[in-house]
């Protein structure tokens, strides 16, 4: 009987379980490897704030989440679609819907449910688990190579492999990027690691920091520049956090980065028109103070007063219409992005240029890459699991074409229903 060829995944985040997860379905010998000793630490994060798998969006305007990399993420994204993420968690046994802003979470299922069920099914499949394993690169025969927990180098010889070693942010979770080294050293392009879908920071006083730090700043309009985000945005020490924030933060940060101006206005009162907003401010205010005239007049509270009164001249404060254009465009005095290790994602890794359409590194033939430790970024909402999970089954059936082996059972939205 013709012995199956063995391989290397390396990486237990969603990337290598879903590369393992096609490989072993194909019949492959599979070894994966990890330097925790557990797997899938981040996605286990990514399941604390409610598990946001994919996104229920149409193929195009999916693609475009992906910015400069759209065109191959459209292609990525044919190959192991949204729908096949769903169905391929049905068959796990994992129903999923599709909430109100058109996000797709787990029903009744946890993170920790999900990662359950997925290691048993590829531990009965007869993927080897290997804990406590640093990949620390290659050995002169190519093999890859790994400082396991007793300090011991071990060499592991496999037909292919597969790197799905994450970006690097939440070090703590074991995507350190401390990989990059030894591609580095293979001559293999990588762009710095940046935080993407991060914190700003923001020169708040004493006061606003004491009095207002993990207040919310409710259903806001965030503007930088040509582009602009809403919902609730979070005053903390460091400065602001929440869904508009990082969706605007990549373009913070290259705005940073490239010393320019970088203007942030934020629209505390984004459901009245300045006109209207202007007429509400102009009714008589008697003896009342400012604060309880605007929380009766237009409902701003706490918070958003604590703002204006910080970022405005006081002067300002007395004139309807100058402080109907502050409450609709505030700016806001950043310093910088909150650091990479707080970020929920990075931007940076290895460049497309480096690997062929199956994932494959140009410059070591019979090595594939996933998820995010290549150059991609997208905003939250689904696209960096999707991503993930997208690049993971993309890599793992470049391997199995490289090894000349069958090609993987069609995506699991495509297989006709048992
Ligand atoms: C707070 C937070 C919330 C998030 N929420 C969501 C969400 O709701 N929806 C969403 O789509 N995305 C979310 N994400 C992002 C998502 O979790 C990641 O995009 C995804 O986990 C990336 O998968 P990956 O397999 O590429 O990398 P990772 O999940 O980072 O896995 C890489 C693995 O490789 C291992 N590794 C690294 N270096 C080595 C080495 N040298 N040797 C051996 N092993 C190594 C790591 O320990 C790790 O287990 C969130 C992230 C964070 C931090």
């Amino acid at each position: 009987m013709k012995e199956m060829p063995r391989v290397a995944v390396i990486g237990c985040g969603p990337a290598g379980l879903m590369a393992a997860t096609v490989l072993s379905e194909a019949g492959l010998v599979v070894d994966i490897f990890e330097t925790k000793g557990s797997a899938g630490r981040k996605f286990l994060v990514a399941g604390r704030g409610g598990l946001n798998l994919t996104h229920s969006e149409q193929a195009e305007p999916f693609a475009a989440r992906y910015g400069n990399n759209a065109a191959i993420f459209k292609k990525l994204l044919t190959v192991f679609s949204p729908a096949d993420l769903r169905a391929w968690l049905r068959e796990l046994g994992v129903e999923t819907f599709i909430g109100t802003s058109g996000r797709v979470f787990p029903k009744d299922a946890t993170a920790p449910d999900i990662l359950k069920i997925w290691l048993e099914t590829l531990g009965k499949r007869g993927v080897v688990f290997h804990y406590h394993h640093r990949w620390q690169g290659f050995s002169q025969t190519g093999d890859p190579l790994f400082l396991t927990e007793t300090g011991v180098l071990r060499e592991f010889p496999a037909s292919a492999v597969l790197l799905a070693l994450g970006g690097a942010s939440w070090p703590q979770t074991g995507s350190d990027g401390s990989w990059t080294a030894f591609l580095a050293a293979k001559g293999i392009f990588l762009e710095p690691f940046r935080p993407a879908n991060c914190g700003i920071e923001v020169a708040w006083s004493e006061h606003i920091r004491t009095h207002f730090s993990g207040k919310p700043l409710k259903n806001i309009l965030l503007r930088c520049g040509d582009r602009q985000a809403t919902g609730d945005v979070i005053i903390t020490t460091h400065g602001l956090e929440g869904g508009p924030v990082y969706a605007l933060s990549g373009m913070i940060r290259d705005l940073l980065e490239k010393n320019s101006p970088v203007p942030i206005f934020l629209d505390l009162k984004r459901d009245l028109l300045l006109e209207r907003l202007q007429e509400k401010l102009e009714q008589p205010r008697s003896k009342e103070s400012l604060a309880n005239f605007l929380r009766k007049a237009i409902h701003l509270t706490g918070p958003a007063y604590s703002l204006l009164r910080e970022i405005c001249p006081p002067e300002d404060l007395k004139n309807p219409a100058i402080l109907a254009g502050h409450i609709k465009n505030l700016p806001v005095p950043i310093i910088k992005t909150r650091p990479l290790a707080e970020a929920i994602s990075s931007a940076g890794g290895i460049t497309f240029p480096e690997v062929n359409a199956d994932l494959m590194l140009h410059k070591l033939p019979g090595v594939f890459v996933a998820g995010e430790m290549l150059d991609w970024e997208a905003p939250t909402g689904g696209y960096l699991l999707q991503g993930a999970f997208s690049t993971g089954y993309q890599a793992a059936k470049g391997l199995l074409k490289w090894l000349g082996h069958t090609p993987p059972q069609p995506p699991p939205s495509s297989r006709p229903k048992s």
